[in-house]
């Protein structure tokens, strides 16, 4: 699992799907974010609650702490 942290005006390469942990919780308590929309504006979508929000890429950049793990491409079967 990658851990790295981020310059903060630097915003890494996104993919859908990938889950971000931001620096501070939502209101729900949540800190985990998966990737639902990129564009000129990222979409996140809460793992905790499900709500979803739009960032611009420099807010994400401004929030962003670490991109968590992504789902193993390469994992054969987890049923
Ligand atoms: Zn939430």
């Amino acid at each position: 699992m990658r851990q790295s942290g981020y310059n903060h005006r630097m915003l890494p390469e996104l993919q859908l799907k990938d889950r971000l942990r931001l620096r501070k919780p939502h209101p729900c308590g949540g800190y985990e974010w998966t990737v639902v929309r990129l564009g000129a504006d990222i979409g996140l979508e809460c793992d905790t609650c499900k709500r979803r929000v739009i960032l611009t890429r420099r807010e994400l950049a401004r929030r962003l702490k670490t991109i968590l793990a992504r789902p193993a491409a390469d994992l054969e079967s987890s049923d």
